[in-house]
């Protein structure tokens, strides 16, 4: 079900596991009946930003958004799509240390479930993905839309308020 053959890879060649209390990690299979997890974390990298994550097939999916989620439909936020993260860094919060990837420290922001509207593995190939979150602070509809070209160095989408029915 993993979208890539070597899920979290990326993620743990860009760290050192001595060096940073952040999870090591790994590939969790939980079961289908399990409501899918969403945290956003909030980052004081070498710049302030929110780190987005949805849970999907083991792994937590996730996005960078420089200036946070908006409640505003018509305010598109930029979201970098970043390597996927273990399910377990959704409790994560401290201090990733001086010299270390994303070296800063993390809170979480904002955490509850999501549900995907229609078939999420095809939502994220075609770049659009539309889905509910039932947070403490983001709730309602919410989608993802992927503005970046094949060729483009960053993947990037954004990240905007659904208009809820
Ligand atoms: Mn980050």
């Amino acid at each position: 079900m993993s979208r890539s053959p070597a899920p979290l890879k990326r993620y743990a060649e860009k760290r050192n596991f001595d060096s940073t209390p952040e999870p090591s990690g790994r590939h969790v299979s939980r079961g289908r009946d399990t409501a899918l997890s969403f945290v956003i974390q909030k980052h004081w990298a070498s710049r302030l930003h929110y780190d987005f994550r949805l849970e999907l097939d083991g792994v937590l999916m996730s996005w960078a958004v420089p200036k946070g989620p908006s409640f505003d439909p018509k305010d598109k936020r930029m979201a970098i799509h970043v390597e996927d993260h273990p399910i377990e860094y959704g409790a994560f919060e401290g201090e990733i240390p001086a010299k270390q990837y994303g070296a800063g420290t993390v809170i979480v922001w904002d955490r509850g479930t999501w549900e995907p509207i229609g078939d999420p593995g095809a939502g994220l190939s075609a770049g659009k993905l539309a889905f509910k979150l039932n947070g403490e602070k983001l709730v309602g509809l919410w989608e993802l839309v992927r503005i970046s070209k094949p060729a483009d160095k960053r993947d990037a989408w954004i990240f905007f308020k659904k208009r809820d029915a």
